[in-house]
């Protein structure tokens, strides 16, 4: 078996100008950086802003488990699939951070024969978009420091600064630093700290923007700090939104790549999925819907927290109307589920199945309540069973779900035929009557009591005083109407990360809220939420290298 990179590195890609053809766009619609990767203008993109609009198609998954579901995987393979069919079918993905790409993750471009490339220049610098967020942020962070060692003018209090510092790396040493010493001349001393830069809301806004003028308007209001009144110090007060949105500039126009059978693929943005939305940018997902017949999108993470927050957030704030979703759940996560451990999943184990089945009847209920059509996509890895990989296709059918044994990982858009094919089916004979779970006028507690009561399963939410006086000062400060982006565990459906399958008969609890005002929602912190991940004991880096004529190995 090959490993990802080696298939990818055996793949003769095709000029990306060829590619955009086949979405009818030429060379002039493309800014080129080199022969395989181009951003799309932003002349272009208002060029065919009154096209019809393509299907919009979401896929997401069962909570996760170690043992690796395949979301990526899945979309792309779709994709691929779609267009053996003769569909002018387009993926709108996100970026990788390199951070878990040097730590437990490896590359996130797909996987096997279903995969997006040049799959390593998309795992490392890219076109620069992330480097480019990074530079934004800390441009925030040096013009905050800059105006407390000028005399502090916004009266900022600096224990109330929450700006942080970012670098693209898992790199836990740098999570509480403190800054400014040396004197004088270097600054005013305080606690400080990092985060990834994908956990910035840069991040956050950049994907949510519909233009330049909606990515300044989202920069000028982010909050970095409160003075000694309390009161909010935001991006503009410190004067930097002209100089953030400069340095955005190209970082806002969606990058085009091609999958291995050279269908067209949008690699646009990539917040966390746990203190941001985490979905790929609104207007790579419009251009996807404007150049071609059918959108592919994926959201991280579970559909507990990526498809809510698509659906709750992303697609309410940008006016986008999904017209299904895909489900991706594997016979191996769904017997963690069931209670079996990573090291026994090698082994049949048919009663693992049938209870673990609970977490994805609960996701399959949940799309149902937002008014979607869906299908699951079994993920088949090599070592499901016959006998498992049928029961899970029974079992399916007995919750009325339509389901598809998908082999995109082994046989690239081959695998994904049957997928696509009663996807088509669906489109055409159902009807998405999308709806968001709450309304925006519902205040902030009754917001986060829908989510945890119909998505997660809770039965109440418990707010500790801090979250309950949050929830009190932002409804007085005018916030009460932001949609809720939950914060929590992306393991379980419940708060508790070892609460696997389908917990019953918890309460989430809600520690804290933060207004994130550029981005357009209240992050909902439940449980201590990483913003900067650390490495384990042997980082996916160790094995990774680069040979004398350029040949990479070891990034998956
Ligand atoms: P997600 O998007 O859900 O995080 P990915 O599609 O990125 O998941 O897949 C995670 C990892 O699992 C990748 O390294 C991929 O190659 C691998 N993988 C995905 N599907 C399969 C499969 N069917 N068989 C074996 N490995 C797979
Ligand atoms: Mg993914």
């Amino acid at each position: 078996m090959l490993t990802d990179v080696e298939i990818a590195q055996s793949t003769v890609m095709e000029p990306i100008k060829n590619v955009a053809e086949k979405i009818g766009l030429t060379e002039d619609d493309l800014e080129l950086y080199g022969k395989y990767k181009a951003k799309i203008s932003l002349e272009t993109i208002k060029k065919v802003e009154n096209n019809p609009d393509g299907k919009l198609i979401l896929v997401t998954a069962i909570n996760p488990t170690p043992a690796g579901e395949g979301k990526t995987t899945t979309m792309i393979g779709l994709s691929q699939a779609l267009h053996q069919l003769g569909k002018k079918s387009i993926v709108a993905m996100r970026e990788p951070s390199l951070g878990p790409c040097f730590g437990i993750k490896g590359g996130a471009a797909g996987g096997g024969y279903a995969q997006v490339v040049p799959m390593e220049d998309i795992n490392l610098h890219f076109t620069g978009d992330i480097h480019a967020i990074t530079s934004a942020n800390n441009l925030i962070a040096a013009m905050l420091d800059n105006s407390i060692q000028q005399g502090n003018p916004l009266n900022i209090d600096t224990r109330q600064i929450v700006w942080k510092r970012v670098v693209d790396l898992n790199d836990r040493a740098l999570r509480h630093i403190v800054v400014g010493l040396g004197g004088k001349p270097n600054g005013v001393p305080r606690e400080d700290g990092f985060d990834i830069s994908v956990a910035s809301e840069v991040m956050g806004i950049l994907c949510l923007s519909t233009s330049l003028e909606d990515l300044k308007a989202r920069a000028a209001r982010m909050i970095v700090a409160y003075n000694y009144d309390g009161e909010p110090v935001t991006v503009d007060d410190i004067h930097a939104t002209g100089a953030v949105t400069l340095l955005l500039k190209d970082a806002i126009k969606p990058n085009l790549v091609q999958t291995l059978d050279h269908t067209p693929v949008f690699v646009h943005g990539g917040p966390f999925a746990n203190i941001a939305h985490g979905c790929n940018s609104v207007m790579a997902t419009k251009l996807a819907m404007k150049l071609g017949d059918y959108a592919i999108t994926e959201a991280g993470f579970g559909a507990d927290l990526g498809a809510e927050k698509f659906l709750d957030i992303k697609c309410r704030q940008a006016g986008l109307n999904p017209d299904a979703v895909v489900i991706v759940a594997t016979v191996r996560a769904l017997k963690m589920h069931g209670g079996i451990n990573k090291k026994e999943l090698g082994t049949e184990n048919l009663e693992a199945l049938k209870k673990g089945i609970g977490n994805l009847t609960k996701h399959i209920e949940n799309i149902k309540k937002f008014g979607l059509p869906c299908i699951v996509a079994i993920n088949a890895f090599p070592t499901d069973t016959e006998a498992e990989l049928k029961l899970l296709d029974d079992m399916c059918k007995e919750l009325n779900v339509e389901v598809s044994i998908s082999e995109v990982w082994a046989k690239g858009g081959e695998g994904g035929i049957d997928l696509a094919n009663k996807l088509l089916n669906i489109l055409e004979t159902e009807e998405s009557h999308y709806a968001p779970i709450y309304s925006l006028d519902m205040p902030i507690d009754e917001k986060i009591k829908t989510i945890a009561k119909e998505i997660y399963g809770a039965d109440d939410v418990v707010f500790t005083k801090k979250a309950a006086n949050k929830i009190k000062k932002f409804t007085a400060q005018g916030l009460g109407d932001l949609p809720i982006c939950v914060a929590k565990t992306q393991y379980s459906l419940s708060d508790d990360a070892t609460l696997l399958g389908r917990p019953e008969g918890f309460k989430v609890t809600i520690n804290d809220l933060i207004p994130n005002t550029g981005s357009g929602f209240l992050v909902a912190i439940s449980g201590n939420i990483m913003r900067m991940p650390g490495l384990p004991k042997v980082p996916a880096a160790n094995n990774m290298d680069i040979d004398e004529e350029g040949k990479i190995t070891g990034l998956f």
